[in-house]
């Protein structure tokens, strides 16, 4: 069944791909043995820099089932997860993940999934990415006004 519903995953990353649609990954995600959201790589198509693939299905699932929490679905992924997508799959809540090739495969076919797994692990003055923080008390004001908001949603 598991290898099944990764077998879906790895043919959307290369139908959607021939298909011109962006990289080589796919996903699907997976409630109570059935598909419930279908992802692949749409970078280039959309001109979306984070339409990758598990973004993609988090995002059909989500709408699938109405909610912006996945617990008691899994997800299938071509490729392991890069560092946007890995973190996407702890914001959804799902409850297990399941991947096939590498980042270091992904790295060699010119991708930066392990690149971006070495710039996440550095402190900020280490990282190749500049920034520096302005105006930090008076972006707390949000937090305030947040946790003084009575009917917030909390995810
Ligand atoms: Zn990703």
């Amino acid at each position: 069944m598991n290898e099944a519903f990764m077998r879906e995953a790895i043919a959307l990353s290369i139908e959607k791909m021939e298909a011109g649609e962006g990289g080589p990954f796919g996903a699907v995600v997976v409630k109570d043995g059935e598909i419930v959201g279908r992802g692949w790589n749409r970078v280039t198509s959309a001109n979306d820099p984070t339409a990758h693939a598990e973004v993609m299905a988090i995002r059909d699932a989500c709408q699938t089932l109405d909610t912006f929490h996945l617990s008691g679905c899994e997800l299938y992924a071509s490729c392991e997860p890069c560092p946007m997508c890995l973190a996407a799959i702890y914001w959804a809540r799902l409850d297990k993940l399941y991947y096939a090739a590498t980042r270091a495969d992904a790295a060699d076919a010119g991708f930066d999934d392990a690149f971006l797994y070495q710039e996440v692990s550095k402190d900020w003055e280490n990282r190749e990415l500049p920034a520096g923080q302005l105006l930090a008390d008076e972006a707390r004001n949000a937090f305030a006004a947040w946790k003084q908001k009575a009917d917030r949603t909390p995810y």
